[in-house]
Protein backbone atom coordinates (compact mmCIF):
# COMPACT_ATOMS: atom_id res chain seq x y z
CA UNK A 1 0.00 0.00 0.00
CA UNK A 2 1.35 3.79 -0.90
CA UNK A 3 1.73 6.04 1.69
CA UNK A 4 -1.37 8.47 2.22
CA UNK A 5 0.19 11.61 0.90
CA UNK A 6 2.13 9.80 -1.86
CA UNK A 7 -0.90 8.47 -2.75
CA UNK A 8 -2.92 11.53 -2.77
CA UNK A 9 -0.36 13.39 -4.96
CA UNK A 10 0.03 10.65 -7.65
CA UNK A 11 -4.10 11.13 -7.58
CA UNK A 12 -3.69 14.54 -7.90
CA UNK A 13 -1.75 14.30 -10.47
CA UNK A 14 -3.99 12.55 -12.73
CA UNK A 15 -6.49 15.60 -12.54
CA UNK A 16 -3.22 18.05 -13.27
CA UNK A 17 -2.07 15.79 -16.25
CA UNK A 18 -5.97 15.67 -17.94
CA UNK A 19 -5.65 19.52 -17.20
CA UNK A 20 -2.75 19.55 -19.40
CA UNK A 21 -4.59 17.87 -22.10
CA UNK A 22 -7.57 19.95 -22.03
CA UNK A 23 -5.02 23.24 -21.90
CA UNK A 24 -3.35 21.86 -25.28
CA UNK A 25 -6.62 21.42 -26.74
CA UNK A 26 -7.55 24.83 -26.17
CA UNK A 27 -4.29 25.77 -27.50
CA UNK A 28 -4.90 23.60 -30.56
CA UNK A 29 -8.54 25.14 -30.87
CA UNK A 30 -6.92 28.82 -30.61
CA UNK A 31 -4.43 27.79 -33.90
CA UNK A 32 -7.15 26.20 -35.74
CA UNK A 33 -8.96 29.52 -35.80
CA UNK A 34 -5.76 31.60 -36.50
CA UNK A 35 -5.25 28.58 -39.70
CA UNK A 36 -2.42 27.76 -38.53
CA UNK A 37 -2.62 23.89 -38.75
CA UNK A 38 0.76 22.99 -38.21
CA UNK A 39 0.62 25.11 -34.65
CA UNK A 40 -3.00 23.15 -34.07
CA UNK A 41 -1.02 20.13 -34.86
CA UNK A 42 1.67 20.34 -32.94
CA UNK A 43 -0.72 21.42 -29.39
CA UNK A 44 -3.12 18.37 -30.00
CA UNK A 45 0.13 15.77 -30.21
CA UNK A 46 0.44 17.71 -26.57
CA UNK A 47 -2.92 17.07 -25.78
CA UNK A 48 -2.66 13.35 -26.73
CA UNK A 49 0.76 13.12 -24.93
CA UNK A 50 -0.90 14.70 -21.59
CA UNK A 51 -3.76 12.03 -21.72
CA UNK A 52 -1.28 9.26 -21.96
CA UNK A 53 0.47 10.64 -18.62
CA UNK A 54 -2.27 10.75 -17.06
CA UNK A 55 -3.12 6.84 -18.07
CA UNK A 56 0.46 6.70 -16.77
CA UNK A 57 -0.38 7.76 -13.28
CA UNK A 58 -3.75 5.85 -12.90
CA UNK A 59 -2.29 2.59 -13.99
CA UNK A 60 0.36 2.98 -11.47
CA UNK A 61 -2.72 3.50 -8.39
CA UNK A 62 -4.01 0.55 -10.29
CA UNK A 63 -0.93 -1.37 -9.98
CA UNK A 64 -0.31 -0.90 -6.81
CA UNK A 65 -3.96 -1.48 -5.36
CA UNK A 66 -4.58 2.13 -4.45
CA UNK A 67 -7.89 4.12 -4.87
CA UNK A 68 -8.15 6.14 -7.62
CA UNK A 69 -10.87 9.05 -6.99
CA UNK A 70 -11.83 11.22 -10.86
CA UNK A 71 -12.20 15.15 -9.78
CA UNK A 72 -13.69 17.81 -12.18
CA UNK A 73 -11.54 19.29 -15.13
CA UNK A 74 -11.02 22.55 -14.69
CA UNK A 75 -11.74 24.86 -17.69
CA UNK A 76 -9.11 26.24 -19.68
CA UNK A 77 -9.36 29.91 -18.66
CA UNK A 78 -6.33 30.95 -20.44
CA UNK A 79 -6.73 33.69 -22.84
CA UNK A 80 -4.22 34.39 -25.82
CA UNK A 81 -4.79 37.53 -27.33
CA UNK A 82 -1.93 36.55 -29.75
CA UNK A 83 0.38 33.86 -31.12
CA UNK A 84 3.25 34.15 -28.51
CA UNK A 85 0.87 34.33 -25.42
CA UNK A 86 0.24 30.54 -26.38
CA UNK A 87 3.93 29.56 -26.37
CA UNK A 88 4.18 31.37 -23.36
CA UNK A 89 2.03 30.33 -21.53
CA UNK A 90 3.04 26.71 -22.59
CA UNK A 91 6.44 26.92 -21.10
CA UNK A 92 4.49 28.48 -17.72
CA UNK A 93 2.59 25.51 -17.59
CA UNK A 94 5.39 22.40 -18.10
CA UNK A 95 7.27 24.71 -15.39
CA UNK A 96 4.07 24.43 -12.97
CA UNK A 97 4.05 20.16 -14.09
CA UNK A 98 8.08 19.99 -13.45
CA UNK A 99 7.39 21.45 -9.90
CA UNK A 100 4.50 19.24 -9.29
CA UNK A 101 6.48 15.99 -10.46
CA UNK A 102 9.10 17.35 -8.29
CA UNK A 103 6.51 17.68 -5.12
CA UNK A 104 5.65 13.96 -5.69
CA UNK A 105 9.01 12.87 -6.09
CA UNK A 106 9.86 14.45 -2.66
CA UNK A 107 7.19 12.75 -0.83
CA UNK A 108 8.11 9.11 -2.25
CA UNK A 109 11.65 10.17 -0.82
CA UNK A 110 10.60 11.13 2.52
CA UNK A 111 9.05 7.57 3.22
CA UNK A 112 11.58 5.87 1.31
CA UNK A 113 9.25 4.49 -1.40
CA UNK A 114 12.12 3.62 -3.97
CA UNK A 115 9.25 2.08 -6.12
CA UNK A 116 7.44 5.45 -6.76
CA UNK A 117 10.88 7.79 -7.23
CA UNK A 118 11.52 4.62 -10.16
CA UNK A 119 8.13 5.58 -11.91
CA UNK A 120 8.56 9.46 -11.63
CA UNK A 121 12.31 8.95 -12.79
CA UNK A 122 10.69 8.86 -16.35
CA UNK A 123 8.62 11.63 -16.06
CA UNK A 124 11.87 13.81 -14.23
CA UNK A 125 13.32 13.47 -17.57
CA UNK A 126 9.80 13.89 -19.98
CA UNK A 127 9.00 17.30 -17.80
CA UNK A 128 12.94 18.48 -18.82
CA UNK A 129 12.21 17.35 -22.57
CA UNK A 130 8.84 19.45 -22.28
CA UNK A 131 10.46 22.35 -20.53
CA UNK A 132 12.92 22.05 -23.81
CA UNK A 133 10.45 22.00 -26.64
CA UNK A 134 8.38 25.31 -24.90
CA UNK A 135 11.76 26.64 -24.66
CA UNK A 136 12.47 25.89 -28.40
CA UNK A 137 8.88 26.91 -29.61
CA UNK A 138 9.20 30.66 -27.85
CA UNK A 139 13.16 30.85 -30.05
CA UNK A 140 11.01 29.76 -33.24
CA UNK A 141 8.64 32.17 -33.27
CA UNK A 142 10.86 35.31 -31.71
CA UNK A 143 12.87 34.32 -35.05
CA UNK A 144 10.39 34.05 -37.24
CA UNK A 145 6.89 34.53 -36.12
CA UNK A 146 7.06 38.01 -37.69
CA UNK A 147 7.46 37.56 -41.20
CA UNK A 148 5.03 35.56 -42.76
CA UNK A 149 6.73 33.70 -45.16
CA UNK A 150 9.10 32.34 -42.36
CA UNK A 151 6.01 31.80 -40.28
CA UNK A 152 4.01 29.96 -43.40
CA UNK A 153 7.13 27.61 -43.03
CA UNK A 154 7.71 27.25 -39.52
CA UNK A 155 3.82 25.82 -39.48
CA UNK A 156 4.27 23.37 -42.47
CA UNK A 157 7.48 22.49 -39.87
CA UNK A 158 5.33 21.66 -37.09
CA UNK A 159 2.78 19.67 -39.12
CA UNK A 160 4.90 17.19 -39.90
CA UNK A 161 5.19 16.47 -36.06
CA UNK A 162 3.58 12.94 -35.49
CA UNK A 163 1.85 11.21 -32.62
CA UNK A 164 3.88 8.57 -30.86
CA UNK A 165 3.14 6.46 -27.48
CA UNK A 166 5.34 6.75 -24.57
CA UNK A 167 8.35 4.96 -24.05
CA UNK A 168 7.43 3.91 -20.29
CA UNK A 169 5.00 1.21 -20.78
CA UNK A 170 2.79 -0.16 -17.22
CA UNK A 171 1.32 -3.23 -17.96
MG1 LIG B 1 2.45 15.71 -18.73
Amino acid sequence: MLNKKVADLLNDQINKELYSAYLYLDMSNYFERRGLNGFANWYMIQAQEERDHAMLFYRYMQNNDCPVTLDAIAKPDKVFKKDMDVLKAGLEHEEYVTASIHTIYDAANKVKDFRTMQFLDWFVKEQGEEETNARDMISKMELFGSDPRSLYMLNQELAARAYSAPSLVLD
